[in-house]
């Protein structure tokens, strides 16, 4: 079972990436996606979130340190899910950011490996 992300009705899942009840809650789930802030520069997804690289309360030390030379301040665009598996992750710059995530998501797809990490990716968008 699980939890529609739109009508937060309890509905039996049918596929594992599923994540609403009915094609209704799926197109207005995808309504609402459509008028999110940004596009997550890490998966594709809308998003609204914010990353800081490096994070915030590490920009103090990366400022003694000398390092922001090497490390600029950088803002990224994101989605919650990508924010949230990066957290805390010690990398640095955006590309090794966007390269974790590459790898979290298809660690989080494991079982369905099968499935290439494109189509799973679509297939979000769509459920
Ligand atoms: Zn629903
Ligand atoms: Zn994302």
């Amino acid at each position: 079972m699980g939890t529609c992300g739109n009508c937060e009705r309890q509905f039996s899942i049918q596929r594992p990436w599923q994540k609403f009840c009915s094609k209704e809650c799926r197109q207005a789930a995808q309504q609402e996606r459509l008028s999110e802030k940004y596009i997550c520069a890490y998966c594709g997804l809308g998003g609204s979130c914010i990353d800081e690289i490096p994070p915030l309360e590490l920009q103090p030390m990366f400022s003694k340190l000398g390092m922001l030379e090497k490390y600029p301040i950088t803002s990224i665009h994101c989605c919650s899910e990508c924010k949230l598996a990066l957290q805390y992750k010690p990398l640095w710059t955006f590309e090794q950011r966007k390269e974790y995530v590459k790898k979290w998501l298809k660690e989080h797809y494991k079982e369905y490996e099968e499935i290439d990490i494109q189509r799973v990716l679509a297939l979000r968008l769509d459920y």
